[in-house]
C-alpha cells in the first residue's frame, strides 16, 4: 500500500513507516475491498452470478485492478454475457 503522502511502499500499517502519516482510512478501505473480493469468490464457487457482480462491483469501486477486474470477468461469465466477460478480461490485462 503506498502512502499519498510522501509514495512510501506500506505493509498494512495505520501510520506510514517514512513519514508518520495515518494511513488507517487505507487500511479500511482495502480491509473492505479485500473481504469484498472473497465474497464474490464464494459466490461464483457456489456459481451465483448475480452476487458475483455485486461484490466483485462493490471491490472495484474501492480500487480499480486487474483482480477486481478478473473477479467481473468471472461474474459476467456465469451470467452469460460473453461480451461483457471478454471486455473485462481484457481489461485485466
Ligand atoms: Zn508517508
Amino acid at each position: 500500500m503506498r502512502c499519498p503522502v510522501c509514495k512510501a511502499e506500506n505493509a498494512l500499517d495505520v501510520t506510514c513507516r517514512r513519514c508518520k502519516a495515518d494511513l488507517s482510512l487505507l487500511v479500511t478501505l482495502e480491509d473492505s475491498r479485500a473481504y469484498a473480493l472473497a465474497e464474490a469468490a464464494q459466490a461464483a464457487a457456489a456459481g451465483d452470478a448475480g452476487q458475483t457482480l455485486v461484490h466483485a462491483e462493490a471491490a472495484h469501486r474501492l480500487r480499480a485492478d486487474a483482480e477486481s477486474w478478473r473477479w467481473l470477468a468471472v461474474g459476467s461469465l456465469l451470467a452469460r454475457d460473453f461480451n461483457l466477460a471478454l471486455a473485462c478480461w481484457r481489461a485485466a490485462q
